[in-house]
């Protein structure tokens, strides 16, 4: 099955008992049991709900894994992720990670005696270099935030098997229509699917989609133990917004050619970070590993004067953190997403104060081009 096949035909199709052709929404918590410990599939609804297990399944499927799990954030995904690892565990991840993964590992998981170390992961001897005896596992994002850095995840998951380390990737920003890490050697891959996997920006999730049984059971234990499960409606929402995700993600990456082709040929702008740019770091590593480059562009202008004039003054991007919706969103990492980190560390991953990042969203490119146009020339 194809992807734009699977999105709508994987998983749990429609409703057995009365062909409703949509998922139902079980809004419950308890089920009857026929007799004392004899229940239907379904006991509790932390432990499983069948709406929350349809959407499951789909992700499952379309991430290529033995086992799914929602949860109810990105955040609260990794931190059940986190939590196969013990006391004394040593976790390495890409530098430039997510802000909140970030947050979670070193103010969080640090005082349960996990520790982290964070390397640039695009360059694949610095793993090596940094697998130490305690090491468990390696986390990766690819492409990141804001620059959009590429690590090669077949490369970076074999030397981690040869170590012993499980691979996790963060898969947000490429999302499953374009990217599958686990078949790149992956074991467990996650998403923020508040972004493109909703991608209307009115549902906060998170999903993760394991591939061997194994640490299926290893990581339902700890959802069921811990509680982060994602409700029946927004499982819903999910489900709905996977179903449009390969149209949309088809058009987000049209949109995005036609406003990169414009920000690389205009004045004003010293460089374009985009990986289906042919000078962009790593660009042939991402067009082997993905179908697509996404919908996410960060770009240079002179100074933060300038950078905030671009911002206040677009029409159709709307000021935002976030991404991966329908609208398109601006922001100024220095300013907003990357604001705590300190200004010294900002300026060594290559994080100027003159960086704006948009999320390209599914409106006419030549009326965003024309926005931006008008806005960088105001
Ligand atoms: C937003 C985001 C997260 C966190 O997800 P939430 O749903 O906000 O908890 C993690 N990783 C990446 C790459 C993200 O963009």
């Amino acid at each position: 099955m194809k992807k734009k096949t699977q999105l709508i035909h994987g998983g749990i199709v429609g409703d057995e008992h009365t062909g409703a052709v949509s998922v139902p929404i079980y809004q419950v918590s308890t089920y009857k049991q026929d007799k004392p410990g004899h229940h239907r599939g379904y006991e509790y609804s932390r432990t499983g709900n069948p709406t929350r297990y349809a959407l499951e399944e789909l992700i499952k499927d379309i991430e290529e894994g033995s086992r799914g799990f929602a949860f109810g954030s990105g955040m609260a995904a990794l931190t059940a992720v986190m939590m196969l690892f013990n006391k004394g565990d040593h976790i390495l991840l890409t530098d430039d990670v997510y802000g909140g993964s970030f947050r979670l590992m070193t103010k969080v998981f640090n005082r349960f005696g996990i520790e982290a170390t964070f390397i640039d992961t695009s360059n694949l001897t610095n793993i090596e270099k940094a697998i130490k005896s305690n090491t468990k596992a390696l986390f990766i994002e690819s492409p990141t935030n804001p620059l959009l850095k590429i690590t090669n995840i077949a490369g970076a998951a074999k030397i981690a098997k040869s170590k012993g380390l499980l691979t996790l990737v963060d898969n947000t920003f490429s999302t499953p229509y374009w990217q599958n890490p686990l078949t790149l050697g992956a074991d467990i891959v996650l998403h923020s699917a508040t972004k493109y996997i909703g991608g209307h920006s009115d549902v906060v999730a998170g999903l993760v989609v394991v591939k061997d049984e194994k640490l299926g059971e290893s990581i339902h234990f700890i959802q069921n133990s811990t509680g982060g499960v994602l409700g029946p409606h927004d499982s819903w929402l999910l489900m709905r917004g996977l179903k449009t995700l390969g149209i949309r993600m088809e058009e987000h990456e049209k949109n995005t050619h036609q406003i990169v082709e414009f920000l690389t040929h205009h004045k004003d702008i010293s460089k374009v970070y985009y990986p289906g740019l042919k000078k962009h770091a790593n660009h042939e590593v991402a067009k082997r590993q993905s179908r697509g480059f996404g919908g996410m562009v960060s770009f240079e202008v002179e100074s933060a004067e300038k950078a905030k004039k671009v911002v206040q003054n677009v029409k159709y991007f709307t000021l935002a953190e976030s991404l991966g919706a329908v609208e398109s969103l601006i922001s100024i990492p220095a300013l907003m997403t990357h604001a705590s980190i300190p200004a010294v560390r900002r300026k060594e991953l290559g994080i100027s104060d003159g960086l704006i990042r948009i999320s390209v969203g599914l409106e006419d490119a030549e009326d965003l081009i024309n926005d931006l146009n008008h806005s960088l020339n105001y």
